[in-house]
């Protein structure tokens, strides 16, 4: 494998290019040391548990679920994919179980759910708000296949201020699964599933915040024969 075989699936934290989920806090990220006047570069961050792209551990919805550090790293490195192609969606439309039933066989224990909206071009714009989200009850569906990991390039799988609530996050936490929220690139991923009929694999790696409801990530996807 070489270095531009890996498909990079995160948006950069830049504090001038973000959507930040509303009543979620601020991103900064300011200079504290100096080169210049103290010998060595040191930033200082702020940001909350689901800033830019990252995962949901159960405990951001479910009362004593479990923590993001406390999610076994095995689950989360080296896991086969499904990318669906769902960009025929439209701004604020519901994505169904007949969207996705064409990819149930594929769907099992250990395989990551990717729904592809092409959303990620909105990011850090108004229009980034407006996205196409998940019906609950294909929610289920997609549980029943065993798969526990579902990945989206928009904000959220629920709908802000929808009338289902946090339906979907709360169906797929409340099973002990996980919500990667904000990916980005998943054409590229994409094209080499879909399109070239070739294995991917994904990592989406948090850093391991004790007790906490979330983490942003690295995530990134690679075929294994490249
Ligand atoms: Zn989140």
């Amino acid at each position: 494998m070489n270095s531009t075989s890996i498909i990079d699936l995160t948006h950069p934290l830049d504090p001038n290019k973000i959507t930040i989920y509303p009543g979620d806090p601020e991103f900064t990220c300011c200079p504290s040391l100096t080169v210049a006047k103290d010998g060595f570069s040191v930033h200082s961050l702020s940001l909350g548990t689901h800033t830019g792209t990252h995962i949901d551990a159960p405990s951001h919805s479910i009362i004593n679920g479990t923590t993001i550090d406390q999610v076994p790293l095995d689950t989360l490195v080296a896991c086969p994919a499904i990318v669906v192609d769902l960009t025929d969606k439209k701004a604020g439309s519901k994505i169904i179980w007949d969207d996705l039933d064409k990819y149930s066989s594929r769907m099992k224990s250990g395989t990551v759910l990717l729904l592809y909206t092409g959303w990620s071009k909105h990011w850090g714009t108004p229009a980034y708000l407006e996205y196409p989200y998940l019906d609950k009850d294909a929610a289920v569906k997609i549980l029943a296949t065993g798969v526990r990991i579902v990945g989206l390039d928009t904000l959220s799988p629920d709908e802000i201020d929808g009338p289902e609530g946090y339906g979907v996050h709360e169906v797929i936490l409340g099973a002990g699964g996980l919500i990667v929220e904000n990916l980005t690139n998943l054409k590229a991923l994409w094209e080499l599933d879909a399109k070239a009929g070739k294995e991917v694999l994904t990592s989406i790696v948090p850093l391991s915040l004790t007790g906490c409801d979330g983490s942003p990530i690295r995530a990134f996807g690679w075929n294994p024969s490249m």
